[in-house]
């Protein structure tokens, strides 16, 4: 499993291998020293049961997308179907533009889950990370709020 620590203190994120995690890291960002504390199960890379960095349990389970690659791939259509369709080729322009779409949800799709913690918004990715439920607002607000008052960000 691969853990994206999250900073308690500059939001940084800070990538460590579960099966071989210190106890401590310091972070790049502003150079704290961040806890980790690896659950068996997290580290043998069986099950993601507690997050290393707050302590919680709670996980959400999002796409692991780069939203700037997608919009990408839109904006590269656009611009080429602009081209088409101003020499009056308007089939063209928009089978490209249809193509374009295409490649976005093809990508969508191959996309991997990962897991993130509630609290800390640190991220799991593996595939014992790709279980978790789906994002709940409520559960995020009284959990974040719980956390930040925690670390005394709020
Ligand atoms: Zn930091
Ligand atoms: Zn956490």
């Amino acid at each position: 499993m691969n853990v994206l620590v999250k900073c308690p203190r500059c939001d940084a994120g800070l990538p460590v291998k579960a099966a071989d995690a210190p106890d401590v890291i310091k972070c790049g960002g502003c150079g704290c020293d961040i806890a980790l504390s690896l659950s068996e199960s997290v580290r043998a890379g069986r099950a993601l049961d507690r997050c290393p960095v707050c302590g919680g349990a709670d996980f959400y389970g999002r796409k692991d997308f780069d939203p700037k690659m997608g919009l990408t791939v839109v904006i590269v259509g656009i611009v080429i179907s602009a081209a088409f369709y101003w020499f009056k080729r308007d089939l063209i322009a928009y089978s490209i533009l249809a193509a374009a779409t295409l490649i976005d949800l093809i990508i969508y799709q191959r996309l991997k889950d990962l897991s993130v913690c509630y609290r800390c918004h640190t991220e799991f990715r593996g595939p014992e990370a790709r279980h978790s439920p789906a994002f709940d607002l409520h559960t995020a607000d009284v959990l974040e709020m719980e956390y930040e008052r925690k670390i005394g960000r709020r």
